[in-house]
């Protein structure tokens, strides 16, 4: 099956190699490759963790969301910097933004984000922004509850916003939210983590974790909004996908793992 993985992290940095060697991986622009090959992944979107005055790196079959993680972000720079976020926008391997709220402690409804949600209605792309649990416990959660997330999509209707995570563990939430909201899609990125899992043995332990996201995944019948992600290197990818091939019907996977991330990112993989 050809995937597209809409939400990974590359960047080189020990912290990176690290996560990437406790998932089984190298972060490497060689092994990523070598990855995308043996498992079918076609392309995948890398969730920037750059600032705005620098473009992520992109190895091929890559594109990137412009990200302001917690070490660029301030006030100021979306206030002084927006004609900064545009040049990203301009180019073609810039397919959406990523905001860190939770770690960056903001509300996502706080007015300074408004010009950045016209400039992505105007550019046609996406903003993805993290709800859900954090990696350190140093970030703030009541910034990252998918339910602000409403607020923003009802606001500005012509903008698309991803729940990255599906909000988990707040996923009756999200759920809410992708329902009443058809400018809202979601990423099944990170909501397993840390290291390899046996996903067999896995799904015995936590048959009732399992249960309970696939019927708030389910709820608003949202499949045509409904994209894979790993969060790698967070996750060994060829785990993620056995994970997540268990939480979406069958029927619904070609979507899900590819054709919904192609056409939420723009990616239009099938006309190039
Ligand atoms: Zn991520």
């Amino acid at each position: 099956m050809k995937i597209i993985d809409a939400h990974i992290h590359f960047k080189p940095s020990p912290g990176f190699d690290r996560l990437a060697q406790e998932a089984g991986h190298i972060n490497s622009a060689a092994h990523l490759q070598e990855t995308f090959d043996k498992l079918d992944i076609r392309h995948a979107v890398i969730m920037g963790n750059t600032g705005l005055d620098e473009t992520p790196l992109c190895p091929p079959h890559t594109s990137y969301c412009i990200g302001l993680d917690s070490s660029h972000f301030s006030q100021s720079v979306l206030e002084n910097d927006m004609s900064l976020l545009e040049s990203h926008l301009r180019c073609p391997e810039c397919v959406g933004i990523k905001l860190y709220p939770g770690y960056n402690r903001h509300y996502i409804t706080e007015p300074f984000y408004h010009p950045l949600y016209d400039l992505a209605a105007q550019y046609r792309k996406p903003v993805a922004i993290h709800t859900g649990a954090t990696a350190n416990a140093g970030a703030h959660l009541k910034y990252c509850h998918p339910l602000l997330v409403d607020e923003v999509a009802a606001d500005f209707p012509n903008t698309t916003f991803v729940l990255c995570h599906y909000g988990n563990p707040w996923v009756t939430d999200a759920a809410a939210v992708l329902d009443k909201n058809k400018n809202v899609c979601a990423d099944l990125s990170g909501i397993l983590d840390g290291g390899r899992h046996d996903i067999d043995a896995y799904e015995k332990a936590n048959s009732g974790y399992m249960e309970h996201l696939r019927t708030w995944i389910a709820y608003p019948c949202a499949f045509d909004r409904l994209m894979y992600g790993t969060d790698w290197p967070l996750v060994h990818m060829a785990d993620y996908i056995d994970f997540v091939s268990r939480l979406i019907p069958h029927q619904h996977w070609e979507d899900v793992f590819y054709h919904n991330a192609d056409r939420i990112y723009g990616l239009h993989l099938e006309t190039r």
